[in-house]
């Protein structure tokens, strides 16, 4: 009988792909992990254990076939182990790198719960796609047989993009409009090139181009049209424009120059990376280099923008954070890598004021303990009175989270309906607002929230839209037929 290429766990240990070295990878912005080799590839995906309920595909919101194209990726049939993978993403490359696995299929992974170290999931996902690319695997968008309808994107992000790709490919016209010069939402000016090197996504917007999706890049819903104005352009409209509007913090001084936003600062050094001209980096006022920097926030972007800190060349940066490790929201694995490359985190400590008058040269915190837990079940954090300090600063980055715009006001539909938390209020049945041919996916209905959601809403918003516009064509034609 022929041997069993899964279930490889007991004899083969779990293994990640090297992490280039602490020094190396803090003087640039390429992504910090190398790459599988092939040999590597299989060994690991043959760690699976194949097991009859896949948690690690049920805890993935997209629900990949997981066990499946690592099986595949196991016998060394890898351009199958893509055309899998492909079915249900449209970026599998870039899932492979950003998406929190630890949380999603690798946390769930039942070799994990026996002890013997998740299935390094994301790590073959990359390889695979990543291979895929390089063999010329990956097929062109081809539009299918032409619907004669129209659909505006508003919104380029990965939640826009997944919808324009689908609907492409059934027939339909697809317009995507975004107000940046490039395309991509976060995954071009959020996240940083260390955790995602920026040919990856572009190499994915240009296939779409070449699909025949016309771009209009610059161009601003509520600034250059309002809602109603793309509504009369196109048959149905899906709105994917993200969350924007940053959380504050309420303290004096708070407005003192050199205290920044962290969606300003990200993007500053993103743009530079693609070699555009950054004001902002000229004049300083967005560049960490030579100073005292201090990011306050304990999520995924608090940990881009101190990583980016360190590529700068900063004096010194440290991370405040009011609760303490155990009860951040960001990714541990993204803590480590920011410890490793020099980043200092002031766990349980808050600002109460921003110290300078011209400029800011200090954060006043206290430090903070953890009392009984909130309305969100984790320990509220309170002051600890007495223990009042400043932290020299020279650059503070404000990364607090993220709201929604206000959304009827900048569209000019004041009949857009929105949640208590601004968010777009959809049908659960349907995916559409409350105007009638406008639906939403992504952040700007679920909140703030990851890239394979965004991906996994643009999926499920398309099958809404073709069954509305398919209705839509069929009741224009009756009318041509009566
Ligand atoms: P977005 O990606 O935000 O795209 C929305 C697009 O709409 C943007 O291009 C914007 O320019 C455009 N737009 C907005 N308003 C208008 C308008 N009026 N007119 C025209 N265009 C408009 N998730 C992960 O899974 N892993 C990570 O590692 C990760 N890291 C992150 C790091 C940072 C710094 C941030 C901020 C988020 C991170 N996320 C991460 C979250 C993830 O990026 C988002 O959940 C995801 O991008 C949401 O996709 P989206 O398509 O809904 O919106």
């Amino acid at each position: 009988m022929a041997d069993n290429p899964m279930l490889k766990f007991v004899g083969k240990g779990q293994a990640y792909p090297e992490k280039r070295a602490a020094d190396d990878r803090a003087d640039d912005f390429l992504e910090i992990s190398r790459s599988f080799i092939l040999d590597k590839a299989e060994e690991q995906a043959s760690r699976c254990s194949q097991c009859g309920v896949p948690y690690c595909s049920t805890h993935c919101p997209l629900h990949n076939h997981i066990p499946d194209w690592l099986r595949l990726t196991a016998e060394g049939r890898l351009r199958e182990a893509y055309e899998l993978s492909n079915l249900t993403s449209t970026m599998p490359e870039i899932c492979g790198r950003i998406c929190p696995q630890d949380r999603l299929c690798e946390g769930n992974c039942v070799i994990e719960f026996s002890g013997h170290g998740a299935v390094t999931i994301g790590s073959v996902e990359k390889y695979i796609t990543d291979t895929a690319w390089k063999e010329g695997w990956v097929e062109p968008l081809v539009a299918g047989k032409p619907t004669g309808q129209s659909i505006g994107v508003i919104g380029a992000g990965p939640a826009g993009l997944t919808t324009a790709e689908y609907l492409r490919a059934a027939g339909h016209e697809v317009h995507v409009y975004d107000r940046h010069d490039r395309a991509g939402g976060l995954l071009t000016y959020g996240i940083p090139g260390f955790k995602l090197e920026k040919d990856i996504v572009m190499r994915r917007v240009q296939r779409l181009k070449d699909g025949g999706i016309v771009f209009h890049e610059n161009f601003e819903v509520g600034r250059d049209a309002t809602l109603e104005a793309l509504r009369d352009k196109h048959d149905v409209i899906l709105i994917a424009t993200g969350v924007y509007k940053p959380r504050d913090i309420r303290a004096p001084g708070v407005g003192a120059p050199g205290v920044v936003k962290a969606l300003d600062y990200l993007t500053a050094s993103n743009k530079a990376g693609f070699g555009d001209a950054v004001p902002e980096h000229e004049d300083g006022t967005l560049l960490a280099t030579g100073k005292n920097v201090v990011v306050i926030g304990g999520g995924d972007t608090a940990m881009d923008c101190v990583r980016t800190a360190i590529r700068q060349g900063a004096k010194s940066v440290k991370c405040l954070y009011r609760r303490d490790r155990d009860n951040m929201p960001g990714s541990q694995r993204e803590v480590a890598n920011a410890e490793e490359e020099g980043v200092e985190f002031v766990w349980l400590t808050a600002p109460i004021a921003f110290e300078g008058t011209d400029h800011v040269t200090g954060v006043k915190v206290t430090k903070m303990r953890l009392g009984a837990p909130d309305a969100s079940g984790r320990r509220a954090p309170e002051p600890d009175p007495g223990s009042e300090h400043t932290l020299e600063a020279d650059l503070v980055i404000k990364a607090l989270g993220y709201d929604p715009e206000e959304l009827p006001k900048l569209f000019g539909a004041d009949d857009l309906s929105v949640t208590r938390w601004g968010t777009l209020r959809v049908d659960h049945k349907t995916m559409m607002t409350s105007v009638d041919g406008v639906f939403a996916a992504g952040d700007i209905v679920r909140g703030a929230s990851l890239v394979v959601w965004a991906i996994r809403d643009g999926r499920d918003v398309t099958e809404h839209m073709h069954r509305y516009l398919k209705a839509k064509a069929k009741v224009a034609g009756e009318r041509v037929a009566a």
